[in-house]
């Protein structure tokens, strides 16, 4: 059966992504920036700031419906900071007018430091954004400037959480990359802000994929440890995926108030369930966080490639996307590009 929507050519869905082993790919990530107004302790040096050029909004816009005639369901702007590119409104303005392969509209997220967040909230509601993740690693300011190293972004951020809920960009995530010697005493006290929020806390284990070299196995916080850890205080319990390609493992409160769900790709890795491939804000192709190469798709753009030959490049692409990445194993090489200038 062939699908149709008024603004696409007829694909099959024959055509759908697909990698060679046997992953579906519905899930876009775009960085449509690497510059950052956070200098994060475990992701920036602090020295210098982007790297890579930035596409127009109409080369993302091109570049993301070729995606989402080959199936994509979801699309999620990241950076760098997202919330500091001109143009982010118009853009979600236009990815809100796309229509899935079965004619629905797209699962449109956006991944946010949040220092932005509390004037753009409504603006980008008002554009079409469904919910927002918004990062944060630390309930209690001091520590989470000393993360930031941006004096006054605590109250910034919980702003613009605050904003963002008021505005129903909603179920609100909030994302924190724990690191042990760092924010590791903050995972009961982010637990208790789950539930004064109403927010959805998710603990990321820290990964291999800063600009410096602070990455070590015992850094990480695994996933263990942090059940454990609220349990004591909180008991838990633990809630079914929704659906197979979800990072987060979930937990409830046993009393039915407020959930955190747990992101272990070091010591509990999904990558058998990946449905994930990224475009840099330069146009490449990333086929896992951890790939050696890129693909210059916009490269082919750029040398006049119609619609049809780009798809069919993002396809064999996607063909080769690697099977799992090989974190904390012998040999393991650092990505060729570091989180910010990839888009988390
Ligand atoms: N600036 C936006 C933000 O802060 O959310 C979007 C880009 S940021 C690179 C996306 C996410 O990646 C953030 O939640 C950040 O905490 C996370 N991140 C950065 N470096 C990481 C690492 N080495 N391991 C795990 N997560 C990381």
């Amino acid at each position: 059966m062939e699908v149709a929507s008024p603004s696409f050519p007829v694909v099959s869905p024959a055509a759908r992504l697909t990698d060679s082993h046997g992953r579906v790919i519905h899930d876009l990530r775009v960085s449509i920036t690497d510059r950052c107004n956070y200098k994060c302790v475990y992701c920036r040096t602090g020295e210098g700031g982007e790297i890579y050029p930035e596409l127009s909004i109409e080369e993302y816009l091109r570049l993301i419906r070729l995606f989402v005639d080959l199936g994509i369901t979801k699309v999620r702007l990241t950076g760098g900071e997202p919330l500091l590119r001109r143009g982010l409104v118009e853009l979600l303005q236009e990815l809100a007018r796309l229509r899935t392969l079965t004619g629905d509209p797209l699962d449109l997220a956006v991944t946010t430091n949040g220092h932005l967040l509390d004037s753009l909230a409504g603006p980008l509601k008002a554009a079409g954004l469904r919910r927002v993740t918004v990062s944060m690693d630390a309930v209690d300011a001091p520590t989470f400037e000393r993360i930031t190293r941006v004096p006054g972004s605590f109250h910034k951020v919980l702003n613009g959480i605050r904003a963002a809920g008021a505005a129903g960009l909603t179920p609100l995530k909030i994302n924190c990359v724990l690191m042990r010697g760092f924010n590791d005493d903050q995972v009961e006290g982010f637990a208790h802000f789950a539930r004064q929020e109403d927010v959805v806390v998710r603990f990321i284990e820290f990964m291999p994929l800063e600009e410096g070299r602070l990455w070590s196995p015992q850094i990480v916080v695994p996933l263990n440890e942090i059940v454990a850890r609220i349990s004591r205080v909180l008991p838990l319990v633990e809630l079914p995926a929704r659906e197979a390609s979800e990072t987060a493992r979930r937990y409830g409160f046993s009393d039915g108030a407020g959930e955190i769900g747990i992101i272990a790709p070091v010591t509990q890795a999904f990558c058998g369930a990946c449905s994930r491939v990224r475009l840099t804000s330069d146009g490449k192709i990333r086929t896992c966080l951890f790939s050696q190469i890129e693909h210059d798709l916009y490269g082919h753009m750029r040398e006049g490639e119609s619609d049809a030959e780009l798809r069919s490049y993002i396809h064999r692409t996607v063909q080769g996307k690697e099977a799992r990445h090989h974190i904390g194993e012998p040999g393991f090489l650092k990505p060729s590009r570091s989180m910010v200038h990839i888009g988390g």
